[in-house]
């Protein structure tokens, strides 16, 4: 007779685990928060993944903080596309988690929490002047010219500068100097906000100097994005290059960097020859150059002064000249300043470029959770986010740059993510995370605000249409009343409610 061998009652629980409804709410709806959708969706058909993003709009910096002239990076979008198409997946757009929903009530309704809602503040230099109008980071000035609601007050006062400091040389630093010195007319087709354009226009912008504290080899930019910014050249812009102080100690050792490090010294000291003497040059030199820019190293800002002519400008800032140090042989390059050694440069616009800072959302001390202020992170460990014992917080995780910090690019912030939502998925099939009663967004009461995933796409087929009339990818709408407004409406056809739009959202 035949007997049914007698099945191992842990593998009989975690069978029916991998059946049972699981539901994951993740807090934000950039690269981190859809790629962590992505993998829980693709490996556990009984994961049920619900989005709450503070804006009406998904995909975070893919939207607000990718350069306008690199639309190739928001192929990642397409991903984000299936993922929202998915009817496991349910996005609640204009929901801010710690203020229309309360982390408990998150906790409460579902299986695991997921905090994936980026750097939205800014890391601060510290230093006298620091908080001056003519002092701004880079943070606001990228998400002004990409449209990004809360910056649409920034305004620079480009019609009124000659000389642009930025503090910083990692790629956000290089992003904001291209935007800066890229013709108008090239940056007008892309999706970059139609009113950055004008002011752009009408910029008097002479002079870029890109400024760190340590020295060549530690810089932070790479050199697809260097390279692109010196071949701003063919529109007259200049690289001033980089003073010889700083590559003349290095330049004997170039055999012994790495192939990234030695390409790197190349393409500096390539575009500081004579124009005859330089290879595989693509473009015709013009004969009249209108702009210029400097990589400058070992400085460290201490002071702006602010403007006695005009209050939104600064007229110069101190700077500190520092040497390198090693604390021992394999240890990071790190900086001491050189005593009496200051210099002024004269600047109208300071653009801090130090990297973006997390913030904690309200009602983290109650669950637990642990908000590290200093580095803006949530204690975690590897994604799993920890108590103050460093224990595990069951039903916590975190993913992208709020748990690491603003450092990574989109591919790597994939990755975090699915190693993420790896451990979700480890630790809901081992039975470590509660919960049967958790029904998910069924008990939520998020009141009419909601963008739901349709509402999204109502407002960028609008937007994707008013591009098109302005021979444009897209034209962003920048205010989230006005965004709401075409989103609700539909008293009328889509070609009149298009029309109606149009003038309302050009004029923004
Ligand atoms: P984010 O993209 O910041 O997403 C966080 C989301 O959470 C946002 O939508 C935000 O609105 C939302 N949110 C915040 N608080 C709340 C809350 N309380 N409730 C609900 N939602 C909330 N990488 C590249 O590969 N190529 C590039 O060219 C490139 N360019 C970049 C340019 C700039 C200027 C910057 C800053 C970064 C760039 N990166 C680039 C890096 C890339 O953008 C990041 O790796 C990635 O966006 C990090 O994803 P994230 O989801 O962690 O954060
Ligand atoms: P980043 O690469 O970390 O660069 C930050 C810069 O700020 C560094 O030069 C750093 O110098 C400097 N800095 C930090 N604190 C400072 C201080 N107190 N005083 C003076 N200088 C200070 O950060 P990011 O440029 O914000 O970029 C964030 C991430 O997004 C990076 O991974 C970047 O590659 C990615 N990104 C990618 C692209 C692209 O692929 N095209 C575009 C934009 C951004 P030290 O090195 O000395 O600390």
């Amino acid at each position: 007779m035949y007997r049914p061998k007698a099945v191992n009652p842990n593998v009989l629980a975690s069978f029916r685990r991998f059946q049972s409804q699981f539901n994951v709410a993740i807090i934000g709806s950039g690269p981190a928060g859809f790629y962590t959708a992505h993998h829980l969706i693709n490996k556990n058909p009984n994961v049920q993944v619900n989005i709450f993003e503070k804006l009406p709009t998904p995909f975070g910096l893919s939207r607000y903080g990718v350069a306008p002239d690199h639309p190739e990076v928001k192929n990642c979008e397409d991903t984000f596309n299936q993922v929202a198409e998915n009817e496991r997946f349910k996005f609640f757009g204009n929901i801010t988690v710690g203020k229309d929903i309360s982390l408990k009530e998150l906790h409460k309704n579902y299986n695991a929490v997921v905090f994936s809602y980026g750097c939205t503040q800014d890391n601060k230099l510290g230093i006298p002047g620091e908080e001056l109008p003519g002092v701004i980071s880079a943070r606001k000035f990228v998400g002004w010219y990409n449209g990004l609601p809360e910056c649409q007050d920034l305004n620079p006062p480009l019609n009124k500068i000659e000389d642009v400091v930025i503090i910083g040389n990692g790629n956000v630093a290089i992003d904001c100097a291209r935007i800066l010195l890229t013709p108008p007319e090239v940056l007008s087709k892309t999706d970059i906000s139609d009113k950055a354009v004008q002011d752009l226009k009408s910029s008097t912008l002479k002079n870029i100097k890109i400024v760190a504290r340590r020295g060549f080899l530690e810089s932070a930019f790479t050199n697809k994005e260097i390279r692109e910014l010196l071949e701003l050249e063919k529109y007259g812009v200049k690289f001033e290059g980089v003073d010889p102080k700083i590559l003349d100690p290095i330049i004997p050792f170039k055999n012994k960097f790495d192939r990234i490090t030695s390409r790197r010294l190349d393409l500096i000291l390539n575009q500081m020859k004579p124009p005859q003497e330089r290879k595989k040059l693509k473009y015709k030199i013009p004969e009249v150059f209108t702009k210029s820019w400097k990589l400058e190293y070992l400085q460290s800002p201490i002071e702006a002064f602010e403007n006695s002519k005009n209050k939104r400008l600064v007229s110069s800032i101190n700077l500190q000249e520092n040497q390198l140090y090693h604390e021992s042989p394999d240890s990071p390059a790190k900086v001491k300043s050189i005593p009496g050694a200051t210099h002024l440069d004269k600047a109208e616009l300071v653009i801090t470029s130090i990297g973006y800072k997390g913030v904690s959302i309200p009602g983290m001390d109650e669950l637990g959770i642990i908000f590290n202020e200093r580095n803006g992170t949530i204690l975690n460990d590897n994604g799993r986010v920890l108590a103050e014992d460093h224990s595990v917080l069951p039903g916590f995780y975190a993913s992208g740059w709020i748990r690491k910090g603003s450092a990574g690019v989109i591919a790597s912030t994939m990755m975090d993510s699915f190693t993420s939502a790896g451990f979700i998925l480890e630790d809901f099939e081992k039975g470590l995370i509660k919960g049967s009663d958790k029904k998910g967004f069924e008990k939520l009461d998020l009141g009419k605000s909601v963008v739901s995933w349709e509402d999204w796409e109502k407002l960028n087929k609008f937007e994707k249409k008013l591009g098109e009339s302005f021979y444009k990818s897209r034209y962003k709408v920048m205010n989230v009343d006005q965004m709401l407004e075409i989103i609700r409406d539909d008293s009328t056809n889509e070609d009149e409610r298009f029309e109606k739009y149009k003038e309302l959202v050009s004029n923004q």
